[in-house]
């Protein structure tokens, strides 16, 4: 078994984006970074956090705007607008969940699609689908980067998704398709999990569900992905899958912490620098 190590992996990304701040300083260029936050999640406010100081590591300038979770939706709308109107700010994302009050598909939507670097918003979503170049976003992005730093070969793949969110079950199973692999998208509704999950080459798990994969749900040799973040009582943090005795049936498999994680952050990085070059 080998471990897919998204964490070094992440380090020599953000090396490379370190360069290309550099290369783009010379031109009187400073890549920046727009986070949105609204409310005091506190998940929200660590991801926030961890974003800024990637941001800092690569030398990209990063702006938090915190905003009281009473926001009205008009008003959140219009510092997007903003945002939207600022030629000194590259990339824009609104850290999600957001407040019941506010459409989030009506915020996702106010992103200009060229500054959207959570690719988030439909027209990239779109883009991602007829296999076009555009801003990925950075959790499916990030997990096929590390697949492919270890030459895993793809096409013709049985790839089995569980979960199927807007913003990582769904786009992974395009980013799939694309790489000429065969998808199954799985979700709550699935019935007889395990008949698929064996069929698995590669099984990628975004749930949120402590220990949802064990064992005897893969099959010898499969290559699994945890994408799940799950923070224990203890303060652990944990994935879906059962590593301690999933592990000793794959070929590869990701750690939580260390695996996907810090290629979705990687991936962000990516995105803004590209959203900075016009690259889109
Ligand atoms: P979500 O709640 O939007 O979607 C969850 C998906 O799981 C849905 O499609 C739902 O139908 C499915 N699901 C729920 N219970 C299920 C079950 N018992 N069997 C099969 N499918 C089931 O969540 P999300 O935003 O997509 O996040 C999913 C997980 O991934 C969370 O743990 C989140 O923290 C994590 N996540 C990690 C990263 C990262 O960088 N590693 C990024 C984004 C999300």
């Amino acid at each position: 078994m080998q471990i897919l190590d998204g964490k070094s992996l992440s380090q020599k990304i953000e090396h490379n984006i370190k360069n290309q701040v550099q290369e783009l300083q010379t031109k009187g260029i400073k890549p920046s970074l727009a986070v949105i936050l609204v409310g005091d999640d506190p998940a929200s406010h660590s991801y926030v956090t961890m974003k800024a100081k990637a941001c800092q590591r690569c030398g990209i300038e990063s702006i938090t705007k915190r905003l009281v979770s009473s926001i009205s939706e008009e008003s959140l709308l219009l510092e997007i607008e903003n945002l939207n109107n600022d030629n000194l700010v590259h990339g824009i994302l609104v850290q999600l969940p957001l407040p019941k009050h506010i459409n989030t598909n009506k915020i996702l939507e106010k992103i200009s699609p060229k500054k959207d670097v959570d690719g988030f918003h439909p027209f990239n979503a779109g883009k991602i689908f007829y296999g076009l170049d555009s801003l990925t976003p950075a959790t499916p992005k990030g997990i096929i980067t590390l697949l492919k730093e270890y030459k895993i070969d793809l096409v013709g793949k049985n790839v089995v998704i569980i979960g199927a969110s807007n913003i990582v079950g769904k786009p992974l199973a395009a980013l799939f398709l694309n790489e000429n692999a065969t998808i199954t998208l799985c979700h709550i509704y699935t019935k007889n999990l395990k008949e698929h999950t064996l069929n698995a080459d590669i099984l990628c798990v975004g749930v949120g569900k402590v220990n949802l994969i064990t064992q005897d749900m893969v099959k010898e040799g499969a290559i699994v992905v945890d994408i799940g973040i799950n923070k224990l009582e203890s303060g652990k943090i944990v994935g879906d899958v059962d590593f301690a005795n999933v592990s000793q049936k794959t070929s590869y498999i990701t750690p939580v912490p260390g695996g996907v994680g810090p290629m979705t952050i990687a991936s962000l990085l990516e995105n803004t620098i590209k959203a900075t070059q016009g690259n889109i």
